[in-house]
């Protein structure tokens, strides 16, 4: 957008520039829609001819377009004129939301109430306008601003804006079934029913909760009910999520709402890269999901023996599955096992929740394990890039307090968990390890990179602590986590490790 900073009013650029900033930050709010500039605008005027009748006002949508979200507006409210709003595309009736939303948005998956999700056939499409009032001698000039999101643009969520613009830790859980799958709930006679979304989404804020993912497998009916219950939880961030469930593994994929393919030795998608391609077509991020349990009659797929996957194009790994902690059905060394294979995949947790409406205390309730997050706000695009570079904890138990904050300091340069830090051989690293929540426990290091420390773990005796130790580096690659556990040995907090290149 060019600012008419180039009338002659050099000396007042800057204060122009300030206006202009204002102005940008107050549409920015304003702004339901996407973030980029709308592909249609569509301008027009209603007079008293139009008084109690409908005006169809005709624009093309393209091919291949995944989601239109429209923005409305008028003027002539101050003469009570009023302006209805309503669609149809090149077939059928697709919703009416009369005077009571501004802004709705379509998807095949799906819709805002008042509209029906489904195909977005391209042709033309039609706004209709109503208008029950407008007033002798008055007017109402309207702007209808239209978007179009092909598969793999920045992905619309369900929350157009961040719910809050601050540097923090975030509490999550990424893993989560409804109705919309295998989910159960007693119903209010009793009866195992399927369990209603608002279940989940209502469990997730009792436990305090910032933000969520419900993954239901292989489902995107659920994204309709989840597009409804956004502007209820409007203290909870909801990340389009679903479990990519194969016979050879689970994975959750975050962000779009695009169908994905799930067949994987099928004829849609033979090979796992053949589903990766469609993923990242998508833009989403991919989690294998609970990779150490086992697969055959005991769980069937859920270990994850996909042939051919290429560990380079997996973003997270669900280190802490529900219970699923350490021992036997644990998943952290197939973790453990890509990070010494040189990769950089980022541990996060999930309930895996299936009954929305179990006892809080019990894995896998909601928020057991909660992933928490470092982000600069609490927005889709802020959580899932900071997961993906590695800006995450696990607390396994989901408190709300628990907190690990480690810091590895070298020549000037600082990492916390998830950085790269440049560390030569011979170079002085001092690590910070800020835990609360956690007195009478002690801290463990994890990795390669563990031997070069000054000290392998210590005791924690205060509820708020700094642990300072040191290391010199090697010159080798190495990775180093820190864990904390509790007094009775138990894995109470898990770090994503810090990456030292040589
Ligand atoms: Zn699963
Ligand atoms: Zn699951």
């Amino acid at each position: 957008m060019a600012w008419p900073l180039q009338q002659g009013l050099r000396a007042r650029a800057a204060s122009i520039a300030l206006v202009a900033l204002a102005l940008f930050l107050e549409a920015a709010v304003a702004h339901a829609g996407p973030v980029r500039a709308p592909d249609v605008i569509l301008t027009g005027t209603l007079t008293r001819a139009a008084h109690e009748t409908y005006t169809e006002v005709p624009f093309k949508a393209p091919p291949g377009v995944d989601r239109i979200t429209v923005e409305f507006a008028y003027t002539g409210r101050e003469q009570r004129s009023v302006i209805d709003l309503g669609l149809r595309d090149p077939e059928r009736f697709r919703g009416w939301s009369g005077g009571n939303k501004s802004s709705f948005t379509l998807a095949e998956s799906d819709a805002t109430p008042s509209y029906l999700a489904g195909p977005l056939k391209p042709g033309v499409w039609k706004l209709v306008l109503g208008a029950p009032n407008i007033r002798k001698d008055s007017r109402a000039d309207y702007t209808a601003k239209i978007w179009f999101d092909r598969k793999g643009a920045a992905a619309v969520g369900f929350n157009d804006q961040p719910l809050a613009s601050e540097e923090r830790w975030w509490r999550g859980d990424l893993h989560m079934h409804t109705g919309h799958s295998d989910g159960s709930c007693l119903s209010r006679k009793g009866a195992k029913v399927p369990c209603p979304t608002y279940k989940t989404l209502e469990a997730a804020t009792a436990r305090g909760l910032d933000f969520v993912a419900v993954t239901d497998h292989n489902a995107t009916s659920h994204f309709g009910a989840l597009r409804e219950l956004a502007p209820y939880f409007d203290d909870l961030l909801i990340i389009p999520g679903r479990e990519i469930t194969t016979f050879y593994g689970h994975a959750n994929l975050f962000g779009p709402t695009a169908f994905v393919d799930f067949q994987l030795g099928g004829p849609h998608a033979p090979k796992m890269a053949d589903i990766l391609r469609q993923v990242e077509a998508t833009g989403g991020m991919i989690s294998i999901n609970h990779p150490g349990l086992p697969s055959g009659e005991f769980c069937m797929g859920c270990g994850w023996t996909a042939p051919d996957t290429d560990y380079g194009r997996i973003q997270a790994i669900e280190a802490v599955n529900g219970g699923n902690v350490e021992g036997p059905l644990s998943s952290i060394g197939f973790w453990e096992q890509r990070l010494n294979e040189g990769r950089r995949i980022t541990a996060v947790g999930g309930s895996d929740n299936h009954d929305a409406t179990l006892h809080p205390d019990k894995a896998p309730a909601i928020g057991v394990p909660t992933t928490v997050v470092r982000a600069g706000q609490l927005s889709q695009a802020a959580i899932l890039t900071a997961i993906g570079q590695g800006h995450v904890f696990l607390d396994i138990a989901g408190t709300r307090d628990r907190l690990l904050d480690v810091r590895a300091i070298a020549d000037g340069a600082t990492a916390q968990m998830g950085d790269a830090l440049s560390a030569p051989v011979g170079t002085k690293i001092r690590v910070d390890v800020h835990v609360v929540g956690a007195s009478g426990g002690s801290i463990s290091l994890a990795g390669d990179g563990a031997k070069l420390a000054s000290s392998p773990g210590a005791k924690l005796t205060g509820a708020d602590q700094t642990v300072s130790f040191d290391l010199t580096a090697d010159g080798a690659r190495r990775w180093l986590r820190i864990d904390v556990r509790g007094a009775d040995g138990k894995l109470i907090l898990l770090g994503n490790p810090i990456y030292l290149t040589p």
